[in-house]
């Protein structure tokens, strides 16, 4: 360990008793509304569901939610939670003001966690973390539920042995939380030299192994209030004396990107920025070449077929190019074709991502999409159109007059892992890729095959339009 480094952690440690925590504590603030804070910190379940639904929006508004829930609801109890239907609970969040940026999403977690907590902590949330556990023991209890990964599960459990007081065997389980507030942090004061998330969990660890959680909060709190991404407050910072103050080595990947756009998204900035925004959701390679061949088809299809069919170039390359932004979700790491075509460092990375990507955007990759589209703030029509182009609706594809959603769900078929394919070729190919797949959600070979002959069906129509389907390559 180097004495920088040594000077470093001595800073967080004495600022953590010093200052943020204490001022955390007198002011016992999670939200900015009283009576949401109140019940964060009378109710175990409350607690509970505002540790599950961090994520993706302000932590303030997030630990607000149990107590505008509730409002909602008219009731609070993990029983009655777990027995609401998934409409009503979908319709409570979605009501505005929208509880969350993924209502529906957040709806349905809510509703799992709830059962999860009857089912495997006799319907108490408090059963999570009390009876004198291990923190290993607290933290896998957390992660155990969808929805919550390392960050939430680490931060949870700190939050409740540092400010709740709660009694653990020990502490040598209770990790940092990465965010981006400790990583900026971590990245200036010379801590890490990368920005990667297991450099600061390794680092904490390394500098406080009995507790290396202990510094989370002054990190966090520096982060927030003095390292600013855009002009750090270095002079006024505790840590002034001891950091190395590398300030130019994050700067760039937080400048204002076309991310923090309040606007709409549009197609054309969606088809500059698609290899950012793959990067963004850490989506893997074979997929990225996936998207792109399908987008060149449609370039394809609309160059053969413009005599005929008046549709939106744009906006149709934009939705192959993001069709499948969530797929990861489906991917199965253990497969054999997995195995044929990911190393076993590069499948042992994506199934970490695979984990990081359901936890933010939910367990089914439509769902997945759709959420990571939202969150982009992509113009409502691309997401309307890879709503309707969908396998499951094929069939209303096929008899509806909409030629955008035929030719992008045309285009997706003609694509395989090997490249572009005929229509008959790429059937085959999926038919043995998804048949555990169709096995598992109980669709019949009857309704495969069906939906086959409408994508064949299609085909007809574009070849009308002037489609010579031989000369797509
Ligand atoms: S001294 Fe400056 S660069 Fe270093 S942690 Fe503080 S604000 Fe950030």
């Amino acid at each position: 360990m180097k004495k920088t480094d040594l000077a470093i952690n001595d800073a967080l440690k004495k600022f953590s008793t010093r200052v943020a925590v204490q001022s955390l504590k007198e002011q016992k603030q999670f939200t900015s509304e009283k009576s949401a804070d109140k019940m964060i910190w009378n109710n175990d379940l409350a607690f509970f569901i505002a540790v599950l639904l961090d994520q993706n929006i302000k932590a303030e508004k997030a630990w607000a939610i149990p107590y505008h829930l509730k409002q909602r609801l008219g009731y609070w109890s993990v029983k009655k939670i777990a027995n609401t239907s998934e409409k009503e609970m979908i319709k409570l969040f979605n009501t505005k003001p929208k509880l969350h940026r993924f209502p529906k999403t957040m709806a349905l977690r809510t509703i799992k966690a709830c059962n999860k907590i009857i089912s495997d902590f006799q319907g108490k949330a408090k059963n999570i973390w009390q009876g004198n556990k291990t923190s290993k023991e607290v933290y896998g209890n957390f992660k155990s539920f969808e929805g919550i990964g390392q960050k939430k599960a680490s931060m949870a459990t700190n939050i409740l042995a540092r400010d709740f007081k709660i009694r653990f065997k020990d502490k040598n389980n209770i990790d940092i939380s990465y965010d981006v507030h400790v990583r900026r942090v971590f990245l200036r004061t010379g801590l890490i030299k990368r920005d990667d998330k297991d450099q600061v969990i390794n680092m904490a660890r390394q500098l406080n192994p009995e507790y290396p959680g202990l510094i989370d909060l002054a990190t966090w709190y520096i982060g927030k209030h003095y390292c600013k991404s855009q002009n750090p407050l270095c002079d006024e910072c505790p840590l002034k004396t001891v950091c190395q103050k590398k300030i130019f080595l994050n700067v760039k990947s937080e400048t204002k990107t076309f991310f923090e756009n309040k606007k709409e998204i549009d197609s054309r900035t969606i088809i500059k920025n698609i290899d950012s925004i793959y990067e963004k959701f850490k989506v893997p390679n074979n997929i990225r070449l996936h998207c792109k061949t399908v987008a060149e088809v449609i370039k394809q299809i609309i160059s053969q077929t413009k005599k005929n069919i008046e549709v939106d170039k744009n906006l149709l390359i934009a939705g192959g190019l993001l069709h499948d932004l969530g797929n990861i979700i489906k991917i199965d790491f253990k497969s054999d074709l997995a195995k044929q075509t990911y190393s076993k460092k590069q499948l042992h990375e994506l199934q970490m991502v695979k984990q990081e990507i359901i936890e933010k955007y939910g367990s089914s990759p439509d769902e997945g999409t759709k959420n990571m589209l939202e969150e982009l703030n992509v113009e409502k029509k691309i997401i309307f159109l890879l709503e309707r182009s969908r396998w499951d609706l094929i069939e209303e594809v096929m008899n509806k007059r909409n030629y955008e959603t035929k030719i992008l769900a045309y285009a997706d078929y003609r694509v395989s892992p090997k490249g572009i394919v005929n229509l008959k070729e790429r059937l085959e190919d999926l038919k043995e890729r998804y048949k555990h797949f169709h096995f598992k959600n109980k669709i019949k070979e009857k309704q495969i095959q069906k939906r086959n002959e409408a994508y064949f069906k299609i085909e007809e129509q574009l070849v009308k339009k002037g489609l010579k389907p031989e000369l797509i390559r």
